[in-house]
């Protein structure tokens, strides 16, 4: 079955407590907002509260199970931060089903000779570090879930690298192996699984970015990948760990 054409059942994620990385924006909103229409309860993670408050309202006003704001710089965040995260999503929840590694940063599109020491910093920090340290404090909250999933997000630059894409084609792979690493340690605990997707083009700020000259209108919605996101991160994928999903056909 290919993940893109997976049909969720409308309650597949009742009673789980998922995690979204970047839930203000693009695809991590849209992932938000459909993890929450099947049923999650979410804690929406991000930087611009403006934006977390707006996916929260509309969560709201749809009557969904009410979700959590958790404001969060992954750029400035130390490992006492990400166990202060553990231990008050612990004391509000009591356990952590699946957490979606979303947010990233592009940094510049310019030859490696040019890049800037701090750009590759900042992305290395937002894309690698960040997800790994959250992954590392929050582990054992996880391993409260009858089946916890790790959701990483990858690019077709992180399969193979590509000129002038940086810090940020660099960081994707770390952040695959990453999962692989993880996905393997905690293979046969049945406790813990992780696994990547990688969405392809899709219709967001950070594509526009990427890709100024292109038409927005040409490129697929956040919507299409859903289907993909929700068997990742529900209980019908629960044998798979250490998989890549790539969504860049689609
Ligand atoms: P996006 O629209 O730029 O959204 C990225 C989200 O990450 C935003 O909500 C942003 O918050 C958040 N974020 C960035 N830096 C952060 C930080 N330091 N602390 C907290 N939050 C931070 O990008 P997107 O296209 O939806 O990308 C989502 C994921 O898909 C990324 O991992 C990206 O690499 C991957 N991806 C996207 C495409 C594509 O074509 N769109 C293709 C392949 C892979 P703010 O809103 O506050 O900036």
């Amino acid at each position: 079955m290919n993940p893109l054409d997976y049909q969720a059942p409308s309650d597949l994620l009742s009673t789980r407590v998922i995690a979204i990385t970047g839930a203000g924006d693009g695809i991590g909103k849209e992932a938000a907002l459909t993890f929450a229409r099947h049923g999650a309860t979410v804690i929406l993670m991000g930087r611009t509260v403006a934006k977390l408050e707006k996916v929260y309202d509309t969560i709201v006003s749809e009557k969904l199970a009410e979700p959590a704001i958790y404001p969060i710089d992954f750029f400035g965040a130390t490992e006492a931060d990400y166990i202060d995260m553990c231990n008050r999503i612990d004391e509000a929840f009591g356990k952590l089903d699946g957490i979606l590694f979303n947010a990233a940063l592009l940094g510049d599109r310019t030859p490696l000779e040019n890049y800037s020491a701090d750009t590759f910093a900042r992305v290395m920090q937002v894309n690698v570090n960040a997800p790994f340290l959250m992954a590392k404090s929050l582990l054992p909250l996880l391993r409260k879930s009858d089946g916890a999933s790790l959701v990483f997000t990858g690019s077709s630059v992180g399969y193979k690298g590509r000129a002038y894409w940086g810090a940020y084609a660099i960081s994707k792979a770390a952040a695959e192996n990453l999962m692989q690493t993880l996905a393997d340690e905690e293979d046969g605990t049945s406790k813990v699984r992780a696994n990547s997707i990688n969405p392809g083009g899709t219709r967001t700020k950070m594509r526009a970015k990427a890709y100024p000259a292109e038409n927005p209108a040409d490129v697929k919605a956040p919507s299409v990948l859903m289907p993909a996101y929700l068997y990742l991160m529900g209980q019908d994928s629960k044998h798979v760990n250490g998989q890549q999903i790539d969504a860049s056909g689609k």
